[in-house]
């Protein structure tokens, strides 16, 4: 995985460019939630579950099925999002899919379980540029924690700051030919 606040990234940067017109604050919210959430099945070491297994890390969470289901559940939030529904259905399935995507560019684990309950396969995207994230916090002192820092800055932040600004700009743009 990339770091878990850097999976926040997505949500962050494409809602704060959207505004909170299109992307109200609760909806936001849930959004930067649910690209945290599939992370969740770290706990499953804790019960012993080994990492290739569908219920290990990266699977079922990882899943292209997962990401429809939780943001289709989430529309029973839809009036407090204050938001349509399949706006945000689409934005919460987007933050949530963005973790898998993200984690399938990572150089090391194991691929994500896309396919589950279809197949237990793992899988990668055919290139890979961010460091994996250590489990263990403390190893982020070390210069190769610095340099998982880095690439995720380089790959994930800065992009998403530059998705952000483009966004600000085009409704700018569309708000100055209203007026
Ligand atoms: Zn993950």
């Amino acid at each position: 995985m990339p770091t878990i606040v850097t999976h926040a990234a997505v949500p962050l940067c494409l809602g704060l460019g959207l505004g909170q017109n299109i992307i109200p604050p609760r909806l936001l919210f849930v959004g930067v939630i649910l690209a945290m959430l599939p992370d969740a099945d770290v706990l499953a070491f804790k019960f012993g579950v080994a990492y290739g297994n569908a219920f290990g890390h990266r699977g079922f969470t990882h899943s292209l099925f997962f990401a429809v289901l939780i943001p289709t559940l989430a529309l029973l939030l839809c009036r407090w999002f204050k938001a349509p529904p399949l706006k945000s259905w689409a934005f919460l399935f987007v933050s949530l899919l963005s973790h898998s995507l993200l984690d399938s560019i990572t150089t090391g684990g194991k691929g994500v379980g896309w396919l589950w309950p279809w197949s237990d396969q793992r899988f990668f995207a055919p290139w890979q540029v961010i460091r994996v994230a250590p489990f263990n916090l403390e190893k982020y002192l070390t210069p190769s924690g610095h340099a998982v820092m880095f690439s995720e800055l380089q790959w994930v932040w800065l992009p998403g700051m530059m998705m952000m600004s483009l966004l600000i700009v085009w409704r700018k743009v569309i708000a100055g030919r209203r007026a």
